[in-house]
């Protein structure tokens, strides 16, 4: 019988996280102030974020290890499985070996809680009382809550409205974790109230919600500001994730030949990757796919730009790529697909040609996702369908050109509490969405006064 799960014994868990900085050909290029446009230093970003993590961000050290105190938080869930996908191979009749790494068996449900934990553990080392973060379809703000919980510090979070009405259930993990949580524009920022005045009845969006977040971190001494994604320091964190599944591979003699992860922000897509992106980069051959939505075509259609990272545009210039930071995707299912740019890490990386990219849309995803679903057993959150359309279309190439490959990808999370989006696909109510190059071109008319990174 051949593995269907690889446990690693909580001894073995990986006790640094690796940091590509050290090894990249190219060196990221730096953040931008968004009034003077000189590099930011440490002290544009401390009202926001304490000194360890920003420390962090720029460190160019190989190996960080991970406090004593995170590793006990992370061992209720981790080392996570790694599954081989046999029954979806047998399906496909494909020469191909599918793996995964399962990041749904998180209390989360996800990947996030991954970077929560540290994040909270390094505020709470600080001095931070208090955080507050945005979240959309609210899994970033679980994972905060969860983080927040276990380290004992108050958490706020921003949701927006529409989420925070139509999708309740991620709103009561919050509450159940003892995190407060809001519906977006609110009356208790100043940003908020003036968003309301605007507009009364607005339903919110996830620049408003970084806006009231931030501003109530910038405003009082004892509150931090927490993201989810795209930063060095999150990319950082999830390296625990390839970690864990180099030594697994290892234990069954396995090695990959093709790397595939769904990318919004890219951080379930960076932690499965970078360590692997470290072989490549030091000779082996080996295939990295990042994979995103249509509906969000940052990598494979964006240019690479100096942009803000919010659509409040009130964070430093980021080297990225980018759609514009007033880019408005379509609202498909997979909420955590939707950001404008991407991690500066994966988008120098991407120019490097060490990862390559591409994009399906929500029809080719949830078809993927169903077919995951009725072989496997496990239901996938949305955003992570899209890696799995990648991975079949990957199988299915190996087995018209007759090689025996070895496919590895991220099950960022599961799709228990997203099952309205696959009520929408089974009665055929999903669109494709695919953007026009003009709906491109117009949102990209406001970087045209930015600095312009070196390519
Ligand atoms: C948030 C989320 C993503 C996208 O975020 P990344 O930072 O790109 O990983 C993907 N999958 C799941 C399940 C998520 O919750």
């Amino acid at each position: 019988m051949s593995v269907k799960k690889v446990f690693l014994p909580e001894r073995e868990i990986p006790r640094q996280w690796y940091n590509i900085q050290a090894d990249m050909p190219t060196p990221l290029q730096p953040a931008l102030h968004p009034q003077t446009q000189k590099p930011v230093g440490p002290d544009d970003l401390l009202p926001i974020f304490p000194l360890n993590l920003i420390e962090q961000e720029v460190s160019t050290a190989r190996w960080i290890d991970i406090p004593e105190e995170v590793l006990e938080k992370l061992l209720i869930w981790r080392p996570t499985p790694l599954q081989r996908a046999s029954a979806l191979e047998k399906y496909l009749q494909t020469p191909a070996k599918i793996y995964f790494k399962n990041e749904g068996v998180s209390p989360a449900g996800s990947h996030k809680p991954n970077t929560a934990i540290p994040q909270v553990y390094y505020n709470k080392v600080a001095g931070t009382k208090r955080l507050t973060t945005e979240t959309g379809a609210g899994q970033w703000g679980c994972a905060l809550g969860l983080g927040c919980t276990l380290f004992g510090l108050e958490c706020k979070v921003y949701m927006v409205r529409v989420s925070y009405e139509q999708k309740p259930y991620r709103r009561l993990m919050m509450k159940t974790w003892g995190a407060e949580c809001i519906p977006s524009p609110s009356r208790e920022t100043e940003f908020g109230r003036k968003m309301l005045a605007k507009d009364p009845q607005t339903s919110g969006s996830l620049g408003m919600a970084i806006g009231e977040a931030v501003e109530e971190a910038v405003t009082s001494d004892d509150t931090k500001y927490s993201l989810g994604s795209v930063l060095n320091h999150v990319m950082l964190h999830q390296t625990i994730v390839g970690l864990e599944a180099q030594k697994q591979l290892k234990m069954v003699g396995e090695y990959p030949d093709v790397l595939i992860g769904c990318v919004g922000g890219g951080s379930n897509f960076a932690g499965l990757s970078f360590p692997f992106i470290r072989d490549k980069i030091h000779g082996r051959e080996l295939q990295v796919v990042a994979v995103e939505s249509t509906a969000c075509p940052t990598l494979t259609r964006g240019p690479f730009a100096y942009d803000f990272g919010d659509t409040a545009a009130k964070t430093p210039l980021l080297p990225m790529f980018t759609l514009g930071h007033n880019f408005l995707p379509r609202s498909i299912h997979a909420g955590g697909l939707r950001y404008h740019g991407m991690s500066p890490l994966i988008s120098q990386l991407t120019l490097d040609r060490l990862i390559e990219s591409r994009a399906y849309n929500q029809l080719q995803a949830y078809a993927a996702g169903v077919l995951f679903a009725q072989t496997e057993g496990l239901v996938c959150a949305p955003e992570t369908n899209h890696a799995i359309a990648a991975v079949i279309e990957e199988a299915k190439k190996a087995k018209e050109e007759g090689k025996e490959k070895t496919i590895l990808f991220n099950l960022s999370g599961h799709g228990l509490l997203d099952l309205p989006g696959y009520d929408a696909y089974l009665n055929g109510k999903l669109e494709e969405y695919i953007l026009s190059e003009e709906e491109i071109r117009e949102s990209l008319k406001d970087l045209e006064s930015f600095p312009r990174p070196m390519i």
